[in-house]
């Protein structure tokens, strides 16, 4: 049988959560899917036990709340069923179908990873990688880490990776410091954000902070030995264990792509409601454009509350919330220019480093010249089990492409379920 709800959320980060939540409290039927195996999102991923105070009130209510939530479910497809939407999902072995007379869409964000000599050897991953595995439990023992890559996500993994006893030998900002500096006034206009800072400052003191400097290249047999880093004039050697790196962060924009939502690589467009631009479909946080937390609480809130009909922007509430997004965003916004990417970092892959993972596809095959539709036919560029989730983001920043159509599967499904008669 497939059940039949007011909203399905799809997303159970921050954004999600809220969302849910605001449109349960207005009496919908509410079913929030997540592919992760518990809720939180990326921010809240921690082990159970270990979740911070400002993410349990949230998930208080949601517990609270008359939601259906489904975990390990991942939505591969969904269906304009003129009137309704049809969302199919991936849930173990078991293929589900819901219906929902509105969507919203939480999907949040993804890792940027760049290309550079090693970047795929073993001991390597991203910055918001490492931190899931450290909240999950990984432990480090002594072992020598360096974070690299941009932006303020490594500075709290950095601290985890003190915590679960590693030995941070430095952080590498790609961001040269005159742009770091910038960060003083947003600091100063938002004290919770400076107290943090300066927690995470005492818990990295010792620790060298480096504006200015990114990876060049890693080295080992058969894993990771040591870096190389630049500051584009002096280089360093410098051993290590594990490499943390990453260069913010992607809006994982597919679905609502796919369901025509007008928006770019870098966030679907919606409304003040949130509402995107297909009619009964929201979106919310990241998955909007990068802005942090903050940002996906008001924004979810905001988009549950207008799927269920009952967003009133004059309302008290309906203030603080307008109030707080704007904020975000405005935050969000100097982010990015402070940590935008510096050019220097596309000379980085030599023609034999891999671009597209997956497919072994690497970065001298692929003609500047050619388009994304090209180096997909002409090299499987995309075409593996991530489908152009890690390179995708590779080639917009190497070459320019712009992103191709998006086919369902949108998430990594298996065969049997995708084949599968409709329930
Ligand atoms: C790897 C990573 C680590 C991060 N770590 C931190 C951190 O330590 N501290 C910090 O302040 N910020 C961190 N961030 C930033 C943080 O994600 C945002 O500030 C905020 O949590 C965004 O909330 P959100 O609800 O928009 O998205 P998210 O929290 O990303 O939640 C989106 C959820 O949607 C689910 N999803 C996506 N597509 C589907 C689908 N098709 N089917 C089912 N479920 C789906 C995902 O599993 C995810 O749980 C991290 C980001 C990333 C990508």
């Amino acid at each position: 049988m497939v059940e039949h709800v007011d909203v399905a959320v799809v997303g159970g980060g921050p954004a999600g959560i809220s969302a849910a939540v605001a449109s349960a409290a207005a009496g919908k039927r509410v079913c929030l899917l997540d592919e992760g195996s518990r809720p939180g999102g990326q921010i809240w991923r921690h082990r159970l036990g270990q979740v911070p105070d400002e993410a349990q009130s949230l998930l208080t209510k949601l517990d609270a709340a008359a939601v259906k939530v489904l975990f390990r479910a991942s939505v591969f497809d969904v269906e304009d069923r003129q009137g309704s939407w049809r969302l199919t999902l991936s849930q173990g072995e078991r293929r589900v179908a819901i219906t929902a007379e509105k969507l919203v869409l939480a999907c949040g964000a993804r890792e940027r990873f760049l290309p550079f000599p090693g970047w795929t050897l073993p001991g390597v991953m991203g910055a918001g990688g490492g931190q899931a595995f450290l909240k999950e439990g990984l432990e480090l023992h002594g072992e020598r880490v360096l974070v690299a890559g941009t932006g303020p996500l490594l500075l709290p993994v950095a601290a985890s990776v003190g915590k679960a006893g590693g030995r941070v030998l430095a952080i590498l900002e790609q961001t040269p410091w005159r742009r770091v500096l910038g960060m003083l006034p947003v600091l100063l206009a938002h004290p919770s954000k400076a107290l943090q800072a300066a927690q995470l400052g005492r818990s990295l003191f010792g620790v060298p902070y480096r504006p200015g400097w990114w990876v060049q290249e890693a080295y080992g047999k058969d894993f990771l030995e040591a870096v190389r880093l630049t500051d584009g004039q002096r280089e360093e050697v410098l051993e290590c264990r594990w490499l943390f790196c990453g260069f913010g962060l992607v809006p994982n924009g597919e679905l609502g792509v796919a369901l025509g939502c007008a928006g770019t690589h870098a966030g679907l467009q919606v409304n003040k409601a949130q509402e995107s631009s297909v009619n009964g479909i929201f979106a919310a946080g990241e998955l909007c454009g990068v802005a942090g937390v903050d940002a996906a609480l008001a924004e979810g809130a905001i988009a549950g509350l207008a799927a269920a009909g009952v967003w009133d922007a004059a309302s008290v509430e309906g203030h603080r919330l307008v109030k707080a997004r704007a904020r975000a965003r405005s935050t969000g916004r100097q982010l990015e220019r402070i940590f935008a990417l510096r050019p220097e970092l596309r000379g980085l892959p030599r023609p034999e480093t891999i671009i597209c993972r997956c497919e072994d596809v690497p970065y001298g095959a692929i003609d500047p010249s050619w388009g994304s539709r090209e180096t997909k036919l002409c090299t499987r560029a995309g075409m593996g089990p991530c489908q152009g989730r890690v390179c995708g983001p590779i080639l917009i920043y190497q070459f320019g492409h712009t992103p191709d159509t998006v086919r369902i599967p949108y998430k990594t499904t298996p065969v049997g379920q995708l084949i599968a008669e409709e329930p």
